[in-house]
């Protein structure tokens, strides 16, 4: 029988925080900018400037380190791990090796298999490198220094996860986390969150860890499923070859599907951690931890349950609106308003993830006042306009936050309530359909739709379809 494989996979992911200043000065951490505009001497690593540290660095740091249940270090110091490349203008990057700010936490992942522990070895923070952009011009590489001492955590996985969906499970529980404490958007394309991948195959039954492989450069979770798979399946060739798989960092291609060699694994001791002198050790206190545990939100399980048992929403409306903290509360706030829970999350997720959808946008990007969509929904329930009218009038909510109430008016979407009107068209239609009329009396109930629609065009669809439909027959 064919030997069975048990894939073993632990993860390193860095977090970049979205705090205004880096995490040593105070230029703009802000994502992308004109090349090298936020940039000081400190963040280009000029002679004699010395670094101070940004304060919201380790507030963010306790906050995602309490939400994955982490042990914090209340002593904590800097580290220089040094090496040269022209993005590391100081020839060493500002880390925490030694005393990390949180360790032994763990995170409590989801998937079809059922719900399963992920333990985190440690948390720390650091600084970020500039980029290398290679080619713009053709016979050299410029640098970018503006990402340079951008705040970094990394959060250090135990190899716990053992397929790829659980991977994509951790990362998005990680993404959920920092983005409903507000202190990272995790966006894989713009590289606010990078996955390194660290694999290793075994015989099924196996108690001993193979030799592993990183990989880096991955940036969706379509590439880090690939290269999962991909990896895999190299790794069991080798071992079936009775070969040994070398312990190595690879880069994974996602477009010609197969990663190569970028360099051999270095240890630690290749970078001659110390302490860094130019910064004083961080000591955090009770006081403060204890703060930061008070404040934690209610993440998206518990708001999920909550929206259930208190709005009676179905859980897979209730699941889908958590995913974003922002789109959450605009629920909970139009809920509130008008009082009709399953009609909020009706708009929300029908229409307003078909618009985001249309336009690439992000659910943090929705601006409404949630208001105006409880507004809308109680106009519809008025029957002051009808579904059709109500889809256009919500679009321009979503575009321009219009008042629905004012905009119905300034358009003319009102529906005719005074049954004067309607009574007027129906007996129009009547009399110009005469024949169908006729039919009708005849007991060809069928033509009463048709009916309908004459009176409604002549209403200009601005009246009650079911009024009409009760006119019609009293007086046919
Ligand atoms: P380094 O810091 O040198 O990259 P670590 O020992 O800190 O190495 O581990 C880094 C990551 O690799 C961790 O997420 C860890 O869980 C994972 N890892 C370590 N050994 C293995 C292995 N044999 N198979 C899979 N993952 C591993
Ligand atoms: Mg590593
Ligand atoms: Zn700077």
């Amino acid at each position: 029988m064919a030997k069975q494989y048990e894939t073993v996979i632990g993860l390193e992911v860095h977090v970049e925080l979205s705090t205004k200043t880096k995490i040593f000065c105070g230029c703009s951490a802000k994502f992308g900018g004109k090349p090298n505009t936020h940039t000081c001497p400190v963040c280009t690593g000029m002679p004699g400037a010395l670094p101070v540290l940004n304060k919201k660095v380790v507030e963010y740091a306790l906050k995602l380190g309490t939400a994955a249940n982490c042990q914090i270090n209340r002593y904590n110091r800097f580290d220089r791990k040094n090496y040269f490349y022209p993005d590391n203008p100081q020839n060493y990057q500002i880390s925490q090796l030694y005393l990390p700010i949180c360790h032994d936490g763990c995170l409590e992942i989801e998937t079809e298999a059922g719900k399963k522990k992920i333990r985190i070895h440690e948390m720390h923070m650091e600084e970020d490198a500039g980029k290398l952009i290679h080619d713009e011009w053709e016979d050299c590489s410029l640098v970018d220094y503006n990402r340079s001492g951008v705040p970094l955590i990394e959060i250090v996985s135990e190899p716990d996860m053992r397929t790829a969906e659980e991977v994509i499970a951790y990362l998005e529980k990680l993404k959920m986390i920092c983005q409903y404490l507000g202190i990272s958007d995790c966006k894989l394309q713009e590289g606010s969150m990078r996955a390194d991948v660290n694999l290793s195959v075994r015989e099924a039954g196996s108690q001993k860890l193979g030799t592993r492989t990183e990989m880096k450069n991955l940036n969706s979770f379509k590439a880090i499923t690939h290269a999962i798979e991909g990896e895999r399946a190299r790794q069991i060739e080798l071992l079936e070859e009775g070969k040994k798989v070398i312990q190595e960092t690879r880069r994974w291609d996602d477009n010609k599907e197969s990663s190569y060699p970028m360099r051999s694994k270095e240890d630690a001791k290749d970078y001659r951690y110390f302490p860094d002198p130019d910064l004083m050790p961080v000591i955090i206190s009770e006081e403060w931890i204890e703060e930061i545990r008070k404040e934690q939100p209610e993440f998206a399980e518990e708001k999920a349950e909550r929206f259930q048992k208190e709005y009676g929403l179905p859980r897979y409306d209730a699941k889908i609106l958590t995913q974003s903290r922002h789109m959450a509360d605009i629920f909970e706030e139009t809920a509130r308003r008008c009082g009709q829970p399953k009609k909020a999350s009706n708009w929300l997720m029908g229409e307003t993830m078909r618009i985001l959808k249309e336009k690439g946008m992000d659910p943090e990007k929705i601006s409404f006042t949630p208001t105006h969509l409880a507004d809308l929904i109680l106009a519809l329930e008025r029957k002051e306009i009808n579904q059709q009218g109500a889809k256009q009038v919500f679009e321009q909510i979503m575009e321009k936050d219009v008042d629905p109430l004012v905009y119905m008016k300034e358009q003319g979407l009102l529906m005719v309530s005074d049954d004067g009107a309607i009574e007027a068209a129906v007996e129009e239609a009547m009399a110009e359909n005469q024949k169908t009329v006729e039919e009708y009396r005849s007991g060809k109930e069928k033509v009463l739709g048709f009916l309908v629609g004459q009176v409604m065009k002549k209403m200009k669809g601005k009246a009650d379809p079911a009024k009409v439909n009760a006119l019609l027959r009293e007086k046919l």
